[in-house]
């Protein structure tokens, strides 16, 4: 064990390994090797044009998945250092945790599930149920990648798979399960807990997305600072800047409130974290998998964000200009899954051989950006969707 890792940590020396076994390298631990294997993926550098809330086209500003992830990363590593636990493997999950994710977000996996839904059985499998973004994301690291002589994939350890995989459906975990019996879909059938790493790159990608998508819904006028007023989390921060610095407005004043928005949060997930970890006494990452989840907000912290997402949720994410945008984009992606099971042809020659054409349609248009659905969408209907 590491002297800097707390017990509880995932220990690189300690991994569960990966799918096919490598040698270890010289100067890197294990996880700071699938941090390194995820920067220089195909997936990772799509992300800069798929969209996070705002479209890629809609302004050079906003957040794409891209710096989505590294904020994500940067909270992770900020609050694993300060909890003693593995900044390597925190930083190759939150990277990797929105590899699957399809062009325009939320919308076109929405889209993309229920035309894979729609399908016969026979149609969709061996490869999963529906289309899940977290599901995606392995499959990318797993199986889709293609960058190493004898494998497919990123053969990445399974601590990061562990993490990657936050959420999966019943139907795919014992899929999964099958596959890897006691592996990463475990814990969907049988309970327990992913890593501490894991756990906190989910806390960090909610306070990140919060307070960005704040910034960004202010910069795109969608949303106003005195909407926000209303909402404490934000309103409490903005006063306590205001109070130190009382001549502050305008985009300072913003920025101000949320970089004292996020130092609180992460306080608040260290102390409460902390708290827990003495309560539960666990002692090994053994420990933290048989025990329910411990990073965590306090009570306190946990209602004041969630009102911010209650907030974000009905006057950023349902604004009527962001409704209409998704509107188009579900259909670009509805049309171009049928029109790719119509015509085969159309797909490029190693999808259209692969042995499920729903599911390699489905795997080709995730793997889209947003600007590159668009033209393809033009390319084989005629018209612009957004012209
Ligand atoms: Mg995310």
């Amino acid at each position: 064990m590491s002297a800097l890792l707390a017990p509880h940590a995932c220990d690189p020396a300690r991994s569960r390994g990966r799918r096919f076994p490598e040698p270890e390298a010289p100067t890197r631990t294990a996880f700071q090797r699938d941090r390194d294997r995820v920067i220089h993926s195909t997936a990772f550098r799509r992300l800069v044009y798929k969209t996070q809330v705002f479209l890629n086209h809609e302004g050079d500003l906003f957040r794409t998945r891209l710096t989505h992830s590294l904020e994500v990363a940067q909270l992770g590593r900020s609050i694993a250092r300060s909890l003693r636990l593995s900044e390597d493997l925190v930083e190759a999950i939150a990277l990797a945790h929105d590899l699957g994710h399809t062009p325009f977000g939320h919308a076109g996996q929405d889209a993309l599930h229920e035309a894979m839904q729609a399908l016969p059985a026979d149609a969709r499998s061996p490869d999963g149920w529906g289309f899940e973004h977290n599901l995606q994301s392995l499959r990318v690291v797993d199986d889709l990648e293609e960058r190493y002589p004898s494998f497919d994939g990123l053969n990445l350890c399974f601590e990061t798979r562990e993490g990657i995989l936050k959420h999966c459906s019943r139907r795919n975990a014992e899929r999964i399960e099958a596959q890897e019996p006691g592996g990463i879909a475990h814990r969907f059938l049988h309970g327990g807990s992913p890593s501490l790493e894991a756990q906190l790159c989910n806390l960090a990608d909610e306070i990140a997305y919060n307070a960005h998508d704040i910034d960004d819904g202010v910069r795109s006028g969608l949303i106003t600072v005195e909407q926000l007023e209303a909402v404490d989390l934000f309103e409490r921060f903005r006063r306590e800047a205001l109070v130190a610095h009382p001549a502050l407005r305008g985009r300072r004043l913003l920025f101000e409130t949320i970089r004292r928005m996020l130092s609180e949060q992460v306080y608040d997930v260290i102390d409460a974290t902390r708290a827990r970890l003495g309560e539960s006494g666990v002692q090994s990452i053994e420990d933290v998998r048989a025990t329910a989840s411990i990073v965590r907000f306090s009570d306190g912290m946990r209602a004041s964000s969630q009102a911010l997402k209650s907030f974000l949720f009905h006057n950023l994410y349902r604004h009527p200009q962001v409704m209409e945008t998704t509107t188009r984009a579900r259909q670009v992606v509805r049309d171009l899954f049928q029109r790719y099971l119509d015509e085969p042809a159309q797909l490029p020659e190693a999808y259209r051989c692969a042995p499920v054409l729903p599911r390699a349609a489905a795997d080709y248009i995730a793997g889209m950006t947003d600007r590159f659905a668009l033209r393809e969408h033009e390319r084989l209907f005629g018209v612009a969707v957004f012209p």
